[in-house]
């Protein structure tokens, strides 16, 4: 019987686990993936209290450690659902049962796909969502970003050291990202932008070969030649197996107080999986720990 299972292993699910095992509590980690969440794939980490620069997955790595080094335990696996039992809680991965006294969901938020058509058969194909995992494969090619937010200026100004060109497509003139990553990118000679605009099509045989893009203002449709594409388009959660046991708004979020408390007794959420209007690493951790002392003190 664990008294903690934290469902997720990014910086809200480890800093959960980091509080729990030091208030003496018997914590597993449950990540269907790797360690770390989505700040493993950022290049650089400037604005984390108290750390001047570190790399994303230099992070995880030291939040991952920390954690399992206290004690917590890691195991991966997908949750599929919990049972809640009053006082306890079965957890259900695909493989395995856990019993636990209390469950924090710290899922997190999967890429937002741009919702064209094919895109499943690009992916992997010219098509990715991660520029520094996939970035290197497109050295001295003509790439595209899709997004106006600080991932799609981050990717842009990470392909920007690989690539020949790359051009930024977003369908607004403004920015949602940070003036001195917007900043940045336009003082690089390789890298254009190309605003009001959104992409209607891909195009290619067995790779991307060009997308078809339509200005939003004009209507006007035109073809670019490209040798990649990257979407940056923002996150949606993956809430779905849950929605039993917590309230869900309209986007799928899961909807907490400050406490970190859903409507199940036992049941807390942290991180970018629930509803909030800052998601940040620093907002993920204040989650995380909150979420574990309120689980402890439900536990007494
Ligand atoms: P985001 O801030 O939500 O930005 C998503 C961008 O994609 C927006 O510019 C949005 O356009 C655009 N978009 C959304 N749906 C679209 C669609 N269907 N078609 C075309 N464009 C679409 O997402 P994010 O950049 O992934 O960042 C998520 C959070 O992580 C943010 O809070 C961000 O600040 C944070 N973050 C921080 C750092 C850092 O501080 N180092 C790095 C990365 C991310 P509109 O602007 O028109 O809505």
């Amino acid at each position: 019987m664990y008294d903690i299972i934290i469902v997720g292993g990014g910086t809200a699910g480890l800093s959960a686990a980091i509080y729990g095992v030091r208030a003496g509590k018997k914590v597993l980690v449950l990540e269907q993936k790797n360690y770390g969440g989505q700040i493993v794939n950022s290049p650089e980490i400037e604005n984390y209290p108290g750390i001047k620069h570190i790399s994303g997955y230099e992070f995880a790595t030291g939040l991952y450690e920390q954690a399992t080094g206290l004690g917590a335990g890691f195991e991966r696996g997908k949750v599929i659902g919990i049972t809640d039992k009053g006082d306890t809680k079965l957890v259900s991965t695909e493989k395995k049962e856990y019993e636990t006294r209390t469950v924090i969901l710290a899922t997190g938020a999967k890429n937002r796909p741009l919702g064209v058509e094919e895109e499943t058969r690009f992916m992997g194909a010219g098509l990715s969502y991660c520029a520094t995992c996939d970035g290197a494969f497109f050295r001295d090619r003509e790439v595209a970003v899709v997004g106006g937010g600080n991932t799609a200026l981050e990717d842009a100004l990470f392909l920007s050291g690989y690539c020949k060109k790359v051009s930024v497509i977003h369908r607004r003139e403004e920015f949602r990202g940070e003036s001195r990553k917007l900043q940045a990118l336009q003082e690089k000679e390789n890298v254009e932008f190309i605003l009001d605009t959104v992409v209607t099509k891909l195009q290619g045989d067995t790779m991307i070969e060009g997308v078809i893009l339509k200005n939003v203002v004009t209507d006007e449709e035109t073809e670019k030649k490209l040798n990649g594409l990257f979407v940056a388009i923002g996150q949606m959660p993956d809430n779905e197996a849950f929605k039993d046991l917590v309230t869900v708004d309209e986007k799928g979020y899961i909807q907490a107080e400050e406490d970190c408390l859903t409507r199940t007794a036992g049941i807390f959420t942290a991180g970018d999986c629930r509803t909030k209007t800052v998601r940040q690493l620093t907002t993920a951790a204040a989650d995380g720990a909150v979420a574990a002392l309120a689980a402890c003190e439900y536990i007494g």
